[in-house]
């Protein structure tokens, strides 16, 4: 079940924090404990100040605050980040100077420094040069589907994949759903292509499927999902190469181009060439390194962390107790925030999975990330340990387990050539361009306890038409080299809401990696393609966009 159905209470209503509201939180925050950082007693952590229920440990005051920004705590106003320093190569500078000049401007001076020392004993820092055609960045929703279609028309690709293996939020979050697929009104399929091959290999529907039986369908399995993604790259190995455990860490930009793309990986570091990049990190981390301007809210949507819990028994009104748990949890400090939660027996009849957790944070900052991870581990300890407390059902039950790491709804988004607005949505503006096709509601989270739900107002009245995302929503500005598709291509925040869920981010990757073929192909960059070609180009594969019946 998604996110959306966890309300099964009808009374929500929009909410903004206002500057009067946002004054008096800073006024009781300022006057807690002074081992919270500025930015925790003002904007992160206000509800648990406020009650002075949880005190951070001392050591994580240190982490660095966001930067002021205009949006901040303001709901749907932006704060615009000025792009990375980009260092440029200067003309007939050395391959010394520009790592300088490019760690100098990227604040990795003194890491590189170090490095710099060992090159200069006589050991380059990446010794190794990798060339491709199409080198897809993150293995995730957006990135298999890019990798699979680019490789699919003949590109040469590699996939580089931080995780021991592809799918992304799917298998590194165990987050089973196929949003965006159907649309809600009729359950009629808007997204074909590789979405739906995913779905139907997993067994949920048959290929030629026009419908699904609900508007989110489920896969059953994560394991056996990330089996499936396994075997469809080995299907391309003659093209396509594909390294996990592999980081991408830095590129070198020059001339408004990405030259190449570092990684970190288990033989070391390795420069990696290619004709087109498709930055699929969610993070737009490579379009932001390269130069590519981004916008990211001061305040983005909470962190998630999935898990599970075995031997749980259907006893009483699990739901309301389950609640009244976290409610009395929260009260005693023991849960800084939770939504739902939704207990759903979702894989088995004895099972819990569990979203609930609720982790205000910066994805974007290493530190703070690291925080984040540890705060939501403690919050489903917490959780767990209340329901098996407190609710009948739970006594014999024990914690399975916790999914690798925590989930990002929200960080950078591109501001590429197009913005797509939430009235581009609403409106259901039509685009010659159109690529994809996308059907969810705006699902904004917010930074707060809500129960019984998810969001803090009522879906319905976000719920968009069938809508077009054009092919320039993909191009950033200032980097003609590269793509970038899924959650950080380019939308306002409203529009954002709706585009990020699974099924929309693979049919963003699976235009983005035909795109990046067609520019192979004609030996040029993915900006100088058409829209409209790939949008043909789509069409002939049978992979939409499908926006009128
Ligand atoms: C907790 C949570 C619940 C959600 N619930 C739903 C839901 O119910 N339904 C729904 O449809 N959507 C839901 N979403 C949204 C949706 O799942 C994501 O936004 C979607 O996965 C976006 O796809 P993506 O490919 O952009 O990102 P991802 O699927 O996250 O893939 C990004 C990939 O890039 C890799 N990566 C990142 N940085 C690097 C790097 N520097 N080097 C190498 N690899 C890198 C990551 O490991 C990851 O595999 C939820 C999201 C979260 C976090």
């Amino acid at each position: 079940m998604p996110e959306e159905n966890l309300a099964d209470t009808a009374t929500v209503k929009t909410t903004r924090t206002t500057r009067a509201n946002r004054g008096y939180r800073q006024k009781v925050a300022s006057s807690l404990t002074p081992a919270l950082s500025r930015w925790e007693r003002e904007e992160r952590i206000p509800q648990r100040a406020e009650a002075g229920r949880v005190r951070l440990p001392d050591a994580l005051a240190a982490f660095p605050p966001l930067p002021a920004g205009e949006g901040r705590g303001e709901g749907e106003r932006l704060e615009v980040r000025q792009p990375f320093p980009v260092a440029e190569a200067p003309r007939n500078s050395t391959r010394r100077q520009f790592v300088q000049a490019t760690a100098t401007a990227t604040g990795l001076a003194s890491l590189t420094g170090s490095a710099l020392a060992a090159q200069t004993a006589g050991k380059p820092l990446a010794s190794k040069t990798l060339k491709t055609d199409v080198l897809v960045c993150g293995g995730g929703c957006a990135g298999i589907a890019a990798a699979l279609a680019a490789a699919r028309r003949g590109a040469k690709v590699l996939l580089v994949e931080k995780a021991p293996f592809a799918g992304g939020i799917i298998t590194c979050v165990g987050l089973p759903y196929f949003d965006g697929i159907a649309d809600i009104k009729d359950n009629r399929i808007v997204v074909r292509g590789i979405a739906l091959e995913l779905l139907s290999k997993s067994g949920v529907c048959k290929p030629d499927a026009t419908h699904t039986q609900k508007h989110n369908p489920t896969i059953g399995n994560s394991f056996a999902f990330k089996l499936l993604l396994d075997q469809l790259l080995r299907e391309q190995r003659d093209r396509l190469t594909v390294l996990f455990n592999s980081f991408v860490c830095a590129v070198s930009p020059a001339g408004g181009r990405i030259r190449s793309v570092q990684i970190a990986y288990k033989d070391g570091l390795v420069n990696v060439e290619a004709n087109t990049v498709i930055d699929c990190t969610g993070d737009a981390d490579v379009a932001a390194w390269a130069g590519a301007p981004f916008e990211q809210n001061a305040e983005v949507q909470p962190l998630t962390l999935h898990f599970r819990i075995g031997n749980v028994k259907r006893a009483g009104n699990l739901s309301m107790n389950c609640r009244a748990a976290l409610a009395k949890a929260q009260a005693a400090g023991e849960l800084p925030f939770y939504y739902g939660p939704g207990v759903m027996f979702l894989y088995h009849d004895t099972e819990v999975y569990i979203h609930g957790i609720r982790v205000p944070a910066n994805p974007t900052d290493a530190a703070d990330l690291s925080r984040a991870e540890m705060q939501g581990r403690a919050d489903a300890w917490a959780m767990f340990q209340a329901w098996k407390r407190d609710v009948p059902g739970f006594e014999q039950s024990y914690f399975m387990e916790a999914y690798p790491w925590i989930g990002v709804r929200e960080s950078r988004r591109i501001v590429g050539q197009h913005v797509l607005s939430e009235d581009d949505l609403m409106k259901s503006r039509r685009f010659d361009d159109a690529i994809a096709t996308g059907c969810w509601y705006l699902d904004l989270h917010p930074n707060k306890t809500v129960v019984g739900s998810a969001n803090d107002f009522d879906p319905k009245k976000v719920q968009p038409n069938p809508y077009d995302i054009p092919y320039r929503s993909l191009l950033p500005k200032q980097v003609e080299n590269v793509l970038v598709a899924g959650r950080c291509h380019s939308a306002t925040r409203g529009a954002h809401a709706s585009t990020r869920v699974t099924v929309t981010a693979m049919a963003m990757g699976e235009a983005a990696g035909t795109a990046a073929a067609l520019a192979v192909a004609a030996k040029k960059n993915p900006q100088e393609i058409a829209g409209v070609k790939v949008r043909e180009a789509l069409k002939a594969a049978g992979a939409g966009s499908f926006t009128e019946a």
